[in-house]
């Protein structure tokens, strides 16, 4: 995310709040009918998707190809590769595809959620717990539903941002298991605080982190405005948002599918899927390459420039870090708060100053490859992908500065930085720093670094390890000596 703080607005007249039920919600099945017999191969930091899998459905008849198949499970109990047991363990080493659905009230805010988590353990090693991330925990006043796991009934618990799902059982390496999560929450009605990450505020309705996501327990408060999320990347995210009235919506995935209030999307290999909606989002678009380039937004809102400037980020950065993958990205105006990446999609928010708007747009585009493309601990690694958006963002728009705080270490969690300083440390001083490595390196085998390290992470984890450890790699010098006293907990 951005710190640049919006303009002040005032919240539209809310006075049309109608009564509080939420729409009913039903769970939209999984576009393949075929169980997983084996799990995604992983290799090289890729996730195989699901349609990799050798199983499938042909004329009726259930093929699994070399899989060992498995009896059928007796007609009262579902089928479940679980085993009994317990190793008090969670891994965020899963392969998951999401089939949800979203029931979002405009007018009261209420929203419904009933979410199936298909998860493989790519772990290596067995687990009996998922942490399922999802802000709706701290700021919606979560309600849980129907939590089942290969439909049995489970026990789920909410501590911090997190649902603790025990399995009922252990997952072996290897083996899948189908976890439906249900959930009514309500978004917020103001921009306070981390409110505008989970609101309907300035006629914009803005879902952050709403779907429940496999995650690793990471607390959500911290002293700054740090990103306290970290996430794998899904093959696949299916989501039919059914809303209260007609309304435009702009989500990480693509309309895939539109019945009356009801329009499904579809999204892969992203790491979150974020939904923005109004009644009243205009669009306009312009094509870079193999990617279209759309802004959402109200009247009144300064959607030339960030579409102009979305155009040049998008440009100048693919011949710097290799090819945005999508096929869509989307500019997007929020209820308001800061500007924010998502996968496929950056918030721009309600009264942004238009000579921000570069800078926000860079920064924001930048996080596509250092965030998006390549995950890492956003709260706990920050470096990885703020220092080098923020190196990315002022690289390609020529504005370097100094940093206002004094020279500090880069290799603490968000939970360590005061508010003042963390900006000014990890991205600032992490950008120069990272430029610091390309004039001594020099450019051709800086980028070529960079380069290396985009590609070998896509869609995977890195950390600022690997990072720093890749431009090592990439130069006769040795870098140790200017990594050890910024990175001691690393050299
Ligand atoms: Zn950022």
């Amino acid at each position: 995310m951005h710190r640049l703080r919006r303009t002040l607005l005032l919240p539209l007249g809310l006075g049309l709040a109608l009564a509080a039920a939420a729409l009913p919600v039903s769970p939209i099945a999984e576009r393949s009918a075929a169980p997983a017999a084996e799990p995604p191969t992983v290799s090289a930091g890729h996730v195989a998707g699901a349609t990799s899998q050798p199983a499938r459905i042909s004329g009726g008849t259930l093929r699994t190809g070399a899989a060992p198949i498995r009896p059928p499970a007796p007609a009262d109990a579902p089928a479940t590769q679980l085993v009994s047991g317990s190793v008090d363990r969670a891994s965020i080493r899963m392969s998951a595809t999401y089939a949800a659905a979203l029931n979002l009230n405009f007018g009261t805010r209420a929203i419904a959620v009933d979410t199936t988590i298909t998860a493989t353990n790519t772990s290596g090693t067995s687990v009996d717990r998922v942490e399922l991330n999802t802000i709706a925990a701290r700021l919606g006043g979560i309600r849980l539903g129907t939590v089942s796991v290969d439909g049995r009934a489970a026990s789920a618990s909410i501590r911090d941002q997190t649902i603790l799902v025990p399995l009922g059982g252990v997952l072996p390496a290897g083996a899948t298991v189908k976890v439906r999560v249900a959930y009514r929450a309500t978004l917020k009605g103001d921009l306070a605080g981390s409110n505008w990450l989970f609101t309907r505020t300035n006629g914009v309705a803005s879902l952050y982190r709403w779907l429940p996501w496999i995650s690793r327990e990471t607390a959500f408060t911290r002293p700054n405005h740090g990103d306290p999320f970290v996430t794998p990347a899904s093959p696949r995210v299916t989501v039919r948002i059914t809303t209260d009235r007609p309304l435009v919506l702009a989500t990480t995935g693509d309309r895939i599918a539109s019945s009356g209030l009801s329009q499904t999307f579809e999204a892969r290999n992203v790491r979150d899927f974020t939904v923005t909606a109004a009644p009243d989002f205009r669009t306009g678009s312009r094509v870079v390459g193999n990617t279209t380039v759309r802004v959402w937004y109200r009247p009144g809102f300064p959607a030339t420039t960030a579409l102009d400037q979305a155009v040049r980020a998008i440009g100048r950065m693919n011949a710097l870090v290799g090819t945005y993958p999508y096929r869509t990205y989307k500019v997007v105006q929020s209820a308001g708060g800061y500007a924010m990446e998502a996968p496929g999609l950056i918030w721009l928010p309600t009264g942004v100053a238009p000579s921000s708007i570069p800078y926000l747009v860079h920064h924001e585009t930048a996080h596509q490859w250092f965030y998006g493309l390549v995950g890492s601990d956003q709260a706990r690694e920050p470096f990885t992908d703020e220092a080098a958006a923020d190196f990315l963002a002022r690289y390609t728009l020529g504005s370097k500065r100094a940093s206002r705080c004094s020279t500090a270490r880069l290799d603490l969690t968000i939970y360590s930085y005061s508010s003042a300083c963390y900006y000014e440390t990890i991205y600032i001083q992490g950008g120069n720093f990272l430029d610091d490595l390309r004039s001594r390196m020099g450019s051709t085998a800086f980028w070529k670094g960079l380069r290396a390290y985009v590609s070998a992470n896509r869609y995977g984890m890195a950390t600022t390890k690997s990072l720093l450890d890749t431009l090592d790699a990439h130069t006769s010098l040795n870098l140790v000596p200017r990594y050890e006293p910024r990175f001691p907990r690393l050299y």
